[in-house]
């Protein structure tokens, strides 16, 4: 990874991201930051997100409908979706199969530059509901 130097802010913007297991969003980035940088605005959060997500520190989850969720987790991992509340969640299988390399060696003409899987369904709590 190239050696980027950061704004305070977008330091900031990317250790809330990373201090949160939740996937968040821009708006719950901001909640967070702004206790650490306080003349932060919502427009700023949301430009870090996006530059550090163009420069591939954080993953950006996007789902229809809904806003762009941010994940700094880059560890190869599979995501739970709940239809009904939004949530993310992660999931790492002890056996991950090398998809990227699978695909990427039956249309070897194609340049994978990143891969999603996700699963969708409903979550434990809205299950209950
Ligand atoms: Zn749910
Ligand atoms: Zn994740």
């Amino acid at each position: 990874m190239p050696i980027v130097r950061f704004t305070r802010q977008r330091q900031a913007v990317l250790e809330a991201v990373k201090n949160s297991r939740e996937h968040p969003d821009a708006a719950r980035v901001f909640e967070a930051v702004r206790h650490v940088v306080p003349n932060i605005s919502l427009g700023t959060v949301y430009r870090s997100l996006e530059a550090l997500a163009d420069d591939g520190h954080l993953l950006k989850l996007q789902q229809p409908g809904r806003p762009t969720r941010y994940d700094a987790n880059l560890d190869g991992h599979h995501h739970l979706v709940c239809d009904s509340c939004g949530e993310v969640y992660d999931v790492t299988l002890a056996e991950m199969p090398d998809l990227r390399g699978l695909v990427q060696h039956v249309v070897p003409g194609f340049e994978v530059r990143e891969q999603r899987v996700e699963f969708h369904g409903f979550c434990s709590r809205c299950q209950k509901n």
